[in-house]
């Protein structure tokens, strides 16, 4: 796949060419190994589509109301109705709520046997009223269910009291996995809210507006707020911590995404500062692992064990330099650097050696550092990298000591990709909390992710345990299973 194109840029792509029609054949294959989610739902708006296109629609007629939906081919099913001009209610009108389905799947009735409150025993009123939840079951088939809630009067509280349905957000009326999923399309693959809209468009009875999907991946976030807070604490206990920052927009003020990252665990934190102030907000305290990062300044300011500044990093700085001086000076540093970087890189798989060897060439590797830091350079660009590495010379080359410690920050450079190609789609965040919003649903995704959690499935059935429970289960640890 190539490295100049982001996953996240190529898969809106794909879906891009899926919907107008023009799906190459390895497209098709890339789409496919997004996942079964995106895989299945591109294909059936691909029939939907086709289907309108063959004018078959007219043609089919209404499918008996006995026909498992499943089986039924998507083309014969009623489309959801499109929306007229801008979503949302005119500015002093009242909200209007999105049509309801018309075709019911199921029924369930919901009544409490004693008071949520006091355990006592409830009179009986006979009052009910009725909700309609239209979610995607496991395997994306939509289903809508008529909810009957019973109130009754529990007299020791002397109020009504009514049992709470877990299978949506209170007062929404589309359930959690469309929830979970449409958070995923747009946080964890970067499809933008039009796309996430469009994939889903045939699934459902009824269409799914901007405004619904913002307001419920809000409500989401604020849910998922501990674990969140889990995972920074996780990511600053951790042995090995990447960092890395880029720019941010939020309502049109510059911020900084942060992104602090290992293997199993990735926290993004929204900020105004660029400095310490943000770091100190993360780490809260010294660090106790090795940090591994670029030669930002400041990192410098930082309490930590020991650290690793990226060498990827510092050979891309050599290249850029080399666009532009081919002075004899540089050219002689760059030569020197670039030897003593791969020996380093080298040395590390050297298995053969014995620690005797290891540990005397690393003195080697060492002094060489110390003699290139502390040369004198009539270039000033040498002048300036040879200051930098005297600066940083014990933290160049941290990875020889330690085994779990990579030479390269590539780690915090990929988790950040998708925060920087969202940063071009979508311009930042339009507020503070649309930004929180981000970090929030970002993190959780991604470290889901990175333990091979399905993020849909844990997502959907940790609301629902929050839902009924009042509770959230515990952030799930890394999955053995393959895949
Ligand atoms: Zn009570």
């Amino acid at each position: 796949m190539p490295s100049t194109q982001s996953q996240e840029a190529r898969t809106r792509s794909l879906i891009d060419a899926a919907l107008e029609g023009r799906l190459t054949d390895s497209q098709a294959e890339e789409l496919s190994a997004l996942g079964p989610e995106v895989a299945k739902l591109a294909l059936l708006l691909a029939a939907r589509c086709i289907a309108e296109l063959r004018g078959k629609l007219a043609l089919a007629g209404p499918a008996s109301p006995s026909t498992p939906s499943g089986q039924r081919p998507v083309y014969t099913k009623p489309p959801a109705p499109k929306r007229k001009g801008k979503p949302g209610a005119q500015p002093g009108h009242p909200g209007r709520h999105r049509p309801k389905p018309t075709r019911i799947d199921r029924r369930e009735v919901h009544r409490l046997d004693r008071c949520p409150d006091c355990g006592g025993e409830l009179q009986r009123c006979g009052q009910t009223r009725r909700r309609i939840i239209e979610d995607l079951l496991k395997d994306l088939r939509a289903e809508a269910v008529e909810h009957t809630i019973h109130r009754d009067y529990c007299p020791a509280c002397k109020k009504h009291v009514e049992p709470v349905v877990p299978d949506a957000l209170p007062h929404a009326d589309v359930g959690h996995r469309v929830v979970g999923l449409t958070a995923w399309l747009h946080y964890g693959l970067g499809l933008t809210i039009s796309q996430t809209q469009e994939l889903l468009r045939y699934q459902l009875q009824t269409g799914l507006s901007p405004g619904g999907l913002s307001a419920a991946w809000g409500r989401v976030a604020t849910i998922l707020t501990p674990w969140y807070e889990q995972i920074a604490s996780e990511a600053r206990r951790s042995a090995v911590l990447h960092a890395d920052e880029t720019g941010w927009r939020v309502n049109g003020v510059t911020h900084w995404l942060w992104c602090f990252a290992n293997a199993t665990t990735c926290y993004y934190l929204i900020d105004r500062s660029r400095g310490t102030p943000a770091l100190e907000k993360f780490f809260l305290d010294a660090f106790d692992g090795v940090l591994v990062s670029d030669f930002w300044a400041p990192y410098d300011h930082l309490l930590t064990d020991d650290r690793q500044c990226c060498l990827a990093h510092l050979l891309r700085e050599v290249e850029k330099v080399d666009l532009t001086n081919s002075s004899a000076g540089w050219k002689a540093f760059a030569k020197q650097l670039r030897r003593l970087v791969r020996d380093g890189i080298r040395l590390r798989k050297r298995a053969d050696f014995t620690p005797e060897k290891y540990t005397s060439r690393i003195t080697r590797i060492n002094l060489r550092v110390y003699d290139l830091a502390h040369g004198r350079y009539a270039d000033a660009d040498a002048a300036r990298l040879a200051a930098r590495l005297s600066k940083h010379c014990d933290q160049l080359f941290t990875f020889l000591d330690r085994p779990e410690v990579p030479y390269d920050n590539n780690l915090a450079e990929r988790m950040i990709r998708p925060a920087v190609i969202l940063r071009k789609i979508c311009q930042g965040n339009r507020s503070e909390h649309g930004a929180a919003v981000q970090a929030v649903l970002m993190s959780v995704y991604r470290t889901l992710k990175l333990r091979r959690q399905d993020p849909v499935h844990t997502i959907t059935s940790a609301l629902k345990t929050y839902l009924a429970t009042g509770h959230l289960p515990p952030l799930p640890i890394q999955s053995t299973a393959d895949g």
